[in-house]
């Protein structure tokens, strides 16, 4: 069922070549031409493009984008207990993990009199994205809004699809009713009925019912990736966060229907999700793929899981131990990466790249999608070599306070000097030497 890439006999285990691994046919850059004409359309036309957007992606007639306040107040009152005790506890632990997260400012005596400051300052306003295409993503709400929540950020909204049929019968063109109760949960009332690329450029550029924000964190689906990219230096973003991708690292001792079972519940996501599967056993992936042969046809949404899994995104890469193999995940850098070996944990602590690591048989990726306390967005196409998943300091800034008294400015003034002067910038020399001059011979006034 997965395709196989066979990397036992590189003759250089150590070195992977990218371009050998599986990728998605689909990337972020392609559909950046798609998503273009989109947040154009809305800097220009604003809300009455979003509401054309509905009608084209969401096939729903909207008349305005805000959503009321009585709407988030009666998904609330109508959410099903086991669901909302299950986003309490949600919510509950991802507190305790975010709320660990926070900054303390600190100051560093560099020298008797000059001190600098770190001081961290919540980011002002910022729009947080909610999926909702194939999927409500009540969860996306908790991992969205903790975080920003427990940074301290005054002014946050929430976008998610509009919805053709959300499943009762006053819900139509509002986002999804669980997302909606979810935010009314945390007590978030700024919500928009808005998604995709669109959504993304709403917030960049603001509407005539939704003020500008600095910051737009989330996941989505590849436009809305493409979507930050493009508006990416007009808003800040967190990481790309989008189609899922799972990696399983498992030899000999891993049970083939727990993998299995792992790689569909992310592969249910997204046609466009990657399940990838590293082991040096052959004979365990032959058992994965016998136990995917029972297990997609019985899931709920066996087309887009088969498609997903048959996909050039999604394959199982032989490799020949598993120090290949660690060599093989880190070049891939997934989103998701799971263990499955002897000494799991030892073979966790030498991962360099992942989004999130879940060590070990009693870690399924779908623990931290909901319940783990972890977060669940997730840099995805190879961005966990380089960023983290959403936190508490995606929300901060982290503003140096530059604080030397004459005595301390006059110490190091010679270094100043000389290092505008080699860099061909002596007015910045200046700059210290007036006020030396000044000490010398102060200013009559
Ligand atoms: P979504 O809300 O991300 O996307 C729906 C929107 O996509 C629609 O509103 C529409 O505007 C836009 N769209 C659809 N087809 C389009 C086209 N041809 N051109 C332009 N825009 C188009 O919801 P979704 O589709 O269900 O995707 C959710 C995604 O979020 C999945 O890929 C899932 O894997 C991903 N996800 C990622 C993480 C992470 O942390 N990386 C976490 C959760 C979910």
């Amino acid at each position: 069922m997965l395709n196989r890439i066979d990397l036992r006999d590189s003759p250089t285990p150590g070195v992977i070549d990218r371009d050998l691994l599986p990728r998605a046919e689909l990337d972020v850059e392609a559909a950046l031409e798609k998503v273009r004409p989109i947040c154009d359309d809305v800097r220009h036309r604003g809300t009455a493009a979003l509401i054309d957007y509905a009608r084209r992606f969401e096939q729903v007639t909207i008349e305005r984008t805000r959503v009321p306040a009585e709407a988030l107040t009666r998904a609330l009152a109508e959410l099903d207990p086991a669901v909302r005790a299950a986003l309490e506890e949600s919510v509950r632990r991802a507190r305790l993990v975010h709320r660990d997260q926070r900054r303390t400012d600190s100051t560093v005596r560099v020298v008797p009199g000059g001190t600098v400051t770190e001081r961290w300052v919540p980011v002002e306003r910022v729009g947080l994205y909610v999926p909702g295409g194939q999927a409500a993503y009540g969860s996306s709400v908790v991992m969205n809004v903790v975080p920003a929540q427990e940074a301290g950020v005054a002014s946050l909204a929430v976008a998610s699809p509009p919805q053709k049929t959300p499943g009762n019968d006053w819900g139509e063109g509002l986002p999804h009713p669980t997302i909606l109760a979810a935010c009314a949960l945390l007590g978030v009332t700024e919500v928009y009925a808005a998604g995709g690329a669109q959504a993304i450029a709403m917030f960049a550029h603001g509407t005539e019912e939704c003020p500008p924000v600095k910051l737009v964190t989330g996941p989505g689906n590849v436009y809305v990736a493409a979507a930050k990219r493009l508006l990416k230096g007009i808003i800040g973003i967190d990481a790309e966060a989008g189609p899922t991708e799972i990696a399983v690292l498992a030899d000999d001792s891993a049970d083939p229907r727990l993998i299995a079972a792992d790689l569909i519940s992310q592969a249910e996501h997204d046609a466009l999700a990657a399940a990838v599967l590293v082991t040096p056993s052959a004979a365990l992936a032959d058992a994965v793929d016998a136990e995917l042969a029972v297990q997609v046809p019985a899931a709920k949404h066996h087309a887009r899981i088969a498609e997903a899994l048959a996909g050039r995104q999604s394959a199982v890469v032989l490799v020949t131990d598993l120090d290949h193999g660690l060599a093989v995940t880190d070049a891939y850098a997934a989103e998701h990466l799971e263990i499955h070996t002897e000494n799991a944990a030892e073979i966790a602590a030498r991962v360099r790249n992942a989004g999130a690591v879940f060590v070990g048989p009693h870690a399924p990726v779908s623990l931290g999608d909901y319940c783990a306390g972890s977060n669940h967005v997730l840099p995805t196409g190879g961005c966990a070599c380089h960023s983290s998943g959403l936190s508490v300091q995606s929300f901060l800034r982290g503003i140096h306070v530059v604080d030397y008294d004459r005595d301390a400015l006059a110490g190091v003034a010679h270094h100043v000097i000389a290092l505008a002067e080699a860099e061909d910038l002596p007015a910045h020399g200046t700059a210290v030497k007036v006020r030396l001059d000044n000490w010398k011979a102060p200013h009559s006034k």
